[in-house]
């Protein structure tokens, strides 16, 4: 598998506290990982630093097959650069139906002057229709968002960002508040999405993260303690005593 980001030690100090202690990561093309941790661990200093909301003092990010670094770029050209984020609280348009909110986020990808003046295709709406059956709104397409469960929101959100063509995208909690069903369907939506585009997903849910079934990567204080599949780091004597607490 080649590695599409690369993460190498870098730091990241608040008022004289290191939030982030030389951190390195790696991931592949089209690979699913776990990020992990107690509060306070780093992780979302973490996904901050990759999608440039937050420069680290030192290390180094490298995107791509063209070793481009990240560093200093906006959030919006790392996000054109192929890296999407998906926030723990969906941020859909409530008074739009599932397909308007589908295919905005479809036609945002050619900027905002060729929104205005573009006129939606056939290939547009396959697309919109082929995003739907992924993130399985398929029947839900003429409703509007804003009626739409908690789940189902989370999901359109996620079709959203795929429409924007990720081939990285970063997860927070996409299970927090759902029903057993909700899991379980949000499960088959990220292995579906990471067949054909890298996924981390910042989870707490540890049944949810056994689900998932992937390589898992646990922080403590700004940096990785383990890492391994689940069962590998859950008998990690340092994950036990920081995190799991037994
Ligand atoms: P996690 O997402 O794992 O809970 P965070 O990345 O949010 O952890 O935070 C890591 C540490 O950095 C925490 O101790 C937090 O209080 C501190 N921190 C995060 N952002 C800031 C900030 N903007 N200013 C000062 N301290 C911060």
């Amino acid at each position: 598998m080649s590695t599409l980001l690369e993460v190498s030690g870098v730091s990241v100090t608040f008022d004289g506290f290191r939030a982030i202690n030389n951190l390195s990561f790696q991931i592949g093309e089209a690979e699913l990982r776990v990020v992990i941790g107690p509060n306070g661990a780093g992780k979302t200093t973490f996904m901050d630093i990759i999608t440039g909301k937050t420069r680290p003092d030192e290390g180094r990010v490298i995107w791509g097959e063209k070793s481009l670094s990240l560093l200093g770029l906006s959030e919006a050209k790392i996000a054109q650069a192929g890296i999407g984020r998906k926030f723990q609280k969906p941020t859909v348009f409530e008074d739009q139906t599932v397909h308007e909110n589908l295919l905005m986020a479809l036609q945002n990808k050619r900027g905002w002057l060729r929104v205005l003046f573009y006129r939606t295709s056939t290939d547009d709406l396959q697309k919109v229709e082929d995003l739907a059956v992924e993130i399985g709104l398929h029947h839900d397409l003429s409703r509007k968002a804003g009626e739409l469960s908690h789940g189902q929101k989370q999901w359109l959100e996620i079709g959203m960002l795929l429409a924007q063509e990720p081939r990285l995208l970063l997860v927070d909690e996409p299970a927090a508040g759902m029903t057993p069903q909700e899991r379980e369907h949000t499960t088959d939506l990220l292995l579906q999405a990471a067949r054909t585009r890298a996924v981390v997903v910042v989870e707490h849910d540890m049944e949810f993260v056994r689900r998932l079934n992937c390589k898992v990567t646990v922080l403590h204080e700004g940096s990785v303690l383990a890492e391994g599949s689940l069962d590998h780091v859950t008998s990690n004597q340092d994950v036990i005593d920081v995190y799991l607490g037994r």
